[in-house]
C-alpha cells in the first residue's frame, strides 16, 4: 500500500504554492483533461491563481468540459510568461517529464517546485513530491480522494470533469482496472449531480462522419495473428489527412477488435505525421504489454500501454509484432503445461 506521507506531503505543497501552473502529457486523454479541470476548480476554490498549459490542444471531444476552465496550448512565448508567473507546477496523469512535451524545456530555464499527480506504474518521479498510485483506474480517482480528505465537495462541472476522467480510462467500466473503489466514485459522482447518459453521450456522441469512415477504413484491412489472438490496425497518413483527422482522434479504435472472440491483445500502428508512428497497445487481461512499450521508451499501464516511434510503419510493425507474439506463445506454454497439480 502506498505511504500516506506522499498526499500529506502533496497537501502541504499546494499550502505553500499560491499561483500554480497545471499541465498534463502530450496527445491529452479523458483523464489528462477532466483530472486538470476538477484540479483547477478546487484550486480557485481555495483562491489559488491557477493556469492550465498543455503541449498538444484538447481534442475534440473534450473540448466542451474546458468551457469554464480554459485551457491554454503551447506557444514559446505564452510559455515563458506562464512558468515567470508560475511559483509550482502540477503535472497530472503522466510522471515522465520527457511527456509534458515542450514544456520541459521551460521548466529547465525556471526551476520552481513540481508536483506529480499520477497513476502510471512506469515513472521518473521527477517532482519534489510524488504522489503516484497505479492501485487507482484513473488520475481523477486520485484527484477525487485528494480533493475530499482536503474537504472539498466537486462542484457540478468538477465532478462532470472527474467522471469523464474515470470513465475514459476504465474504457466505459469494462477495463480490468474497473473496481469497487470505480464504482464507488461513480455513484458518488451521481449523487453529486453527474447524469451518466449525458455525459458520456457528450464525450462518445460527438464525432464528425469522418472519423467514423476513417475507424471503418482501418477496420476494413484489420489483420488477425497468433490464431486470431493478436488483432493489428493501421492507420496511414494520407487517411488521417482525407478525413481531417489527428492522432487523438483514433480514441475508440483501438477497443473496437476487443469484440472479436479470442482476441488477447489489440496493436493500433498510427503513421500521424510521416515519419512518427504512434503504437497503441491493449491486452484483454491475460498478458502485460507495458514492457513491450518500455524496450522503446515508453509505457503505460499493464493492460493498455503506449509508445512513439521514428520510422516507417513497417518499421514499428518489425520491432513490436515479434514481441507480442512472444507474449501470447508463453499463453500456449502455460496451456499445454495443463492445470497446477
Ligand atoms: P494510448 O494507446 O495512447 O491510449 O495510451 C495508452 C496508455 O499508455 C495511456 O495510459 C498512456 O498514458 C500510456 N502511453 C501512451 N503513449 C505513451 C508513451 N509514448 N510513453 C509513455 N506512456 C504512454
Ligand atoms: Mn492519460
Ligand atoms: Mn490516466
Amino acid at each position: 500500500m502506498r505511504p500516506s506521507a506522499d498526499r500529506a506531503a502533496l497537501h502541504d505543497f499546494l499550502g505553500r504554492h499560491r499561483r500554480v501552473l497545471l499541465t498534463t502529457h502530450v496527445n491529452p486523454d479523458g483523464d489528462a483533461i477532466g483530472s486538470e479541470v476538477a484540479f483547477a476548480r478546487w484550486l480557485a476554490s481555495r483562491g489559488v491563481q491557477v493556469r492550465i498549459l498543455n503541449d498538444s490542444p484538447t481534442p475534440a471531444a473534450f473540448t466542451w468540459l474546458t468551457a469554464s476552465n480554459p485551457i491554454e496550448v503551447y506557444d514559446e512565448a505564452l510559455a515563458e510568461t506562464r512558468f515567470a508567473e508560475a511559483d509550482a507546477l502540477v503535472v497530472l496523469d503522466t510522471s515522465n517529464r520527457q511527456r509534458i512535451g515542450r514544456l520541459a524545456r521551460h521548466l529547465d530555464l525556471h526551476p520552481i517546485a513540481v508536483a506529480i499527480v499520477d497513476h502510471h506504474v512506469t515513472h521518473d518521479g521527477f517532482g519534489q513530491v510524488n504522489v503516484v498510485e497505479p492501485e487507482l483506474a484513473s488520475t481523477a480517482s486520485l484527484v477525487y480522494e485528494l480533493v475530499r480528505e482536503a474537504g472539498w465537495l466537486p462542484d457540478p462541472i468538477a465532478a462532470e470533469a472527474l467522471y469523464v476522467g474515470l470513465f475514459t480510462d476504465t474504457g466505459n467500466f469494462r477495463y480490468s482496472n474497473t473496481d469497487a473503489r470505480a464504482h464507488r466514485m461513480a455513484a458518488d459522482l451521481v449523487d453529486l449531480g453527474v447524469e451518466p447518459q449525458l455525459t458520456t453521450s457528450r464525450v462518445h456522441a460527438s464525432a464528425p462522419p469522418g472519423r467514423l469512415r476513417f475507424f471503418g477504413e482501418v477496420l476494413a484491412e484489420l489483420e488477425m495473428r497468433e490464431g486470431g489472438r493478436l488483432a493489428v490496425m493501421m492507420a496511414r497518413p494520407e487517411q488521417f489527412e482525407r478525413h481531417g483527422l489527428v492522432g487523438a482522434d483514433t480514441e475508440g479504435l483501438v477497443d473496437m477488435p476487443r469484440a472479436i472472440a479470442g482476441v488477447e491483445v489489440v496493436a493500433l500502428f498510427s503513421e500521424v505525421d510521416p515519419g512518427r508512428i504512434k503504437v497503441s497497445l491493449r491486452s484483454t487481461g491475460r498478458v502485460s504489454i507495458d514492457q513491450v512499450c518500455a524496450r522503446w521508451g515508453g509505457g503505460g499501464h499493464p493492460h493498455a500501454a503506449g509508445v512513439q516511434m521514428r520510422g516507417t510503419l513497417e518499421q514499428a510493425r518489425e520491432r513490436v509484432l515479434p514481441e507480442l507474439a512472444k507474449l501470447l506463445a508463453t499463453l500456449e506454454a502455460e496451456a499445454s503445461a495443463g492445470p497446477p497439480a
